[in-house]
């Protein structure tokens, strides 16, 4: 019997288990993976590691030492397969019975597969994990023709990282713009024309419809839905991605598109905690819950649940926050920025670096930054501590951003 049984070795369960420790938790740890590897970064599948060509143990997030000196019990390559609340039992895919005090649920996300005729071919890719992306560099070469279809976040980076390879890019978004669902029309706007000008084939409004295999049996065109075709070598599917909640269903847990979670990311089952990509939580400054899927999310609640099983008070919640790299661009993005008022330019979009700040009334509610990190972490520690701006202020690059504060 264990105290502690984390399912799921990514981000936020490896945290949760360094968390537990760092606040003196003394209790038995056991972090159970599905992957044959000691937890690692997955920020950079999509960016330098597509690029550069470092061994796949420089991602780890942690050495194997640490587990040891640390009493984190590894079991790696094994998969939870069911749980049962009430007799606080975890299943493993072997056959094996564990039982814990408490149970993290770390299941993470996985890639959604959009239903097209033809995502079955080989050469058509997802990016969730190493494996995935070790098939994806070795699609990448120079010369070759990569059809991404989806234009969010890791379609973006993988355009960078595949036009930086010498890979002829064409990138298939079905909605009208670029991140419909996570960035505001202006940063969208500023990363199509990078990537138009770093040659890659941007369209908007375009729905793939039917993959096809070419003489070879891979893929080997698209269709689109206005009927024109795109010959191509590879195909990645970023469509975003789906919880695992299945382990949660199945035990009877309360799942909303991920487990829904409390602030202290405690399911409805005693002693069952979700944390990560696989939840839906409570979001700082928000009456809503809801789905993140970025590393300060999954640290913030592994910090969070250690606490709670630690029994210690907890802080405030804290405003999310996510980056993203493109070329030599960094983007920040603090708070949501799609559902407040008003918004604020400060800098110009096409110059060396800008920031959008969005407003609900005179507080800040969102900031996003384009290789402006300064405006980036005063906009997020305002955001956080509620403050009230004056907008005129905001977007007067003359005025040092402290005096746009009220
Ligand atoms: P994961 O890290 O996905 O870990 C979940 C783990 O659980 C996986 O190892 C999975 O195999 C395992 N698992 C699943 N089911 C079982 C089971 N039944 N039994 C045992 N193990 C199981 N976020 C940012 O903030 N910035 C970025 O720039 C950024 N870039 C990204 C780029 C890519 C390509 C991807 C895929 C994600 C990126 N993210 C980024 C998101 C970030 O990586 C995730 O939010 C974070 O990894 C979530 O942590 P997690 O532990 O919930 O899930």
């Amino acid at each position: 019997r264990y105290d502690v049984i984390i399912a799921g070795a990514g981000h936020a369960g490896s945290a949760v288990a360094g968390e537990l420790r760092a606040a003196g938790f003394t209790g038995t740890i056991l972090l159970v993976g599905d992957e044959p590897r000691l937890p690692y970064q997955r920020p950079p599948l999509s960016k330098g590691w597509l690029t550069a060509s470092p061994d796949p143990e420089a991602l780890e997030l942690r050495p194997a030492a640490f587990y040891a000196q640390e009493r984190i019990d590894l079991l790696l390559g094994s998969r939870a397969e069911k749980v049962e609340p009430a007799a606080n039992l975890l299943r493993l895919a072997d056959g094996t019975e564990l039982t814990w005090r408490h149970l993290v649920l770390a299941t993470g996300a996985g890639p959604r597969v959009p239903r097209l005729p033809g995502v079955g071919l080989d050469g058509v890719h997802v990016l969730r994990d190493m494996d995935d992306a070790t098939l994806l560099k070795a699609a990448l070469e120079s010369g070759q023709r990569l059809v991404v279809i989806g234009g969010g976040w890791v379609g973006l980076e993988v355009a960078a990282s595949a036009r930086a390879r010498g890979v002829r890019v064409t990138v298939l978004e079905a909605r009208p713009r670029l991140l419909a669902r996570t960035a505001g029309p202006t940063v969208a706007a500023c990363l199509e024309r990078h990537h138009l000008s770093r040659g890659v084939d941007i369209r908007t409004g375009a729905q793939a419809e039917r993959l096809f295999a070419g003489p070879d049996g891979r893929v080997g065109a698209v269709r689109l839905a206005d009927g024109s075709c795109l010959d191509c070598d590879a195909v990645l599917l970023a469509v975003g991605a789906v919880p695992r909640d299945a382990l949660a269903r199945a035990a009877g847990l309360v799942c909303r598109d991920g487990v829904l979670v409390d602030a202290q990311g405690a399911t409805d089952a005693p002693g069952v905690y979700a944390v990560g990509d696989v939840t839906v939580r409570p979001l700082a400054g928000e009456s809503f819950s809801g789905r993140l899927e970025s590393i300060q999310s999954a640290h913030e609640q592994a910090r969070r649940t250690a606490a709670a099983i630690c029994g210690r008070p907890q802080r405030p919640l804290e405003t999310p926050w996510f980056w993203s790299e493109q070329y030599e661009l960094r983007i920040q993005i603090a708070g949501l920025p799609l559902e407040a008022g008003t918004s604020v330019l400060r800098g110009e979009p096409d110059g060396p670096g800008f920031a959008v700040f969005h407003l609900r009334g005179d507080r800040l509610r969102a900031v996003e930054a384009v290789s402006a990190p300064r405006e980036f972490a005063l906009g997020r520690k305002l955001i956080g501590e509620g403050a009230r701006v004056l907008a005129s202020a905001l977007g007067d690059q003359t005025r040092p951003l402290r005096e746009a504060v009220l």
